[in-house]
């Protein structure tokens, strides 16, 4: 609790002094096996505490509105990265994640397109993700999702569970891509659920993604559900841009 407070106050501190770093990690086409997109991971780089990750302070960020700065300036860095991508490489989409707090002020958006028009980037290489509690039941992100969408913006609902009761609640969101929650390849039993929901996004137009794959074994298993794309430890864990650069360069043709 002390702990906490103390990491609360430090907080607040942090953003301006470029403490927050972000982490990037590749998302695999599964048809091409290419690197498609990066997800952009804040890190802190606390000075006493080392590479704090980001369940341990983005709650606090949330409570304490940090998050409205904090979360600009990973849209900054993950918009220039893209840039930078696309001009040592070939484009690729980067994805950030965006608290509920952020979607429904009205700031954010103009920050995504002057962030944009900096970066020269097209809308259609940036997409956001919002997890699937925060999505749900509030009509106002429904509302700004949309607008996004309209835009050429890509909007990723992030966590997504097969089994979930609100699957049909979900499907309704103005989306382009679903991402499965990690834990459904983490268990044994048979991938009905993950087939089913990859159907139901199909006949919907949306992109599947699954997240968390670190063994051939999931790998296959995502294969054969019939994902999309695929991310996680077997690909490559997040880092930092230049690590990203490295692997670029190494799978490039
Ligand atoms: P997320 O958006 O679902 O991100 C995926 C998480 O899964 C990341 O954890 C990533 O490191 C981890 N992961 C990726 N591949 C694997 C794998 O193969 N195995 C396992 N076990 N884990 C894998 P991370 O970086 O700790 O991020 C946790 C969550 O924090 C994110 O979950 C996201 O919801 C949130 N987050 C991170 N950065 C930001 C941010 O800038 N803004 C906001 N609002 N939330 C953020
Ligand atoms: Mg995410
Ligand atoms: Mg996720």
């Amino acid at each position: 609790m002390l702990e906490d407070l103390q990491l609360e106050r430090d907080l607040t501190v942090a953003v301006e002094r470029g403490e927050i770093v972000v982490y990037f990690q590749p998302q695999v086409d599964l048809a091409s096996e290419r690197v498609v997109a990066m997800e952009a991971l804040a890190r802190w780089k606390h000075p006493q505490r080392g590479i704090v990750g980001p369940d341990a302070f983005i709650p606090i960020a949330e409570r304490n509105g940090v998050i409205h700065t904090l979360g600009e300036a990973v849209l900054q860095t993950a918009c220039r990265y893209a840039s930078s991508v696309a001009s040592k490489f070939w484009p690729v989409e980067v994805a950030v994640n965006a608290s509920a707090d952020q979607l429904t002020t009205p700031w954010f958006f103009d920050r995504i397109h002057a962030h944009l028009a900096h970066c020269e980037l097209e809308a259609r290489y940036l997409t956001i993700e919002v997890t699937e509690s925060q999505a749900i039941g509030n009509p106002e992100i429904a509302r700004q999702l949309g607008v996004l969408r309209e835009e050429g913006f890509g909007i990723s609902i992030d966590d997504v569970w097969p089994e979930s009761v609100s699957t049909d609640r979900v499907l309704a969101l103005p989306a382009t891509e679903l991402k499965v929650d990690r834990s459904v390849l983490y268990r044994d039993d048979d991938d009905e659920g993950l087939r089913s929901l990859v159907a139901l996004g199909r006949e919907r137009g949306l992109r599947v993604v699954a997240e968390g794959v670190e063994t051939r074994g999931q790998l296959a298993r995502v294969k054969a559900a019939g994902c999309d794309r695929a991310q996680g430890y077997l690909f490559g864990r997040p880092g930092p841009s230049d690590d990203m650069d490295d692997l670029l360069a190494s799978t490039g043709d």
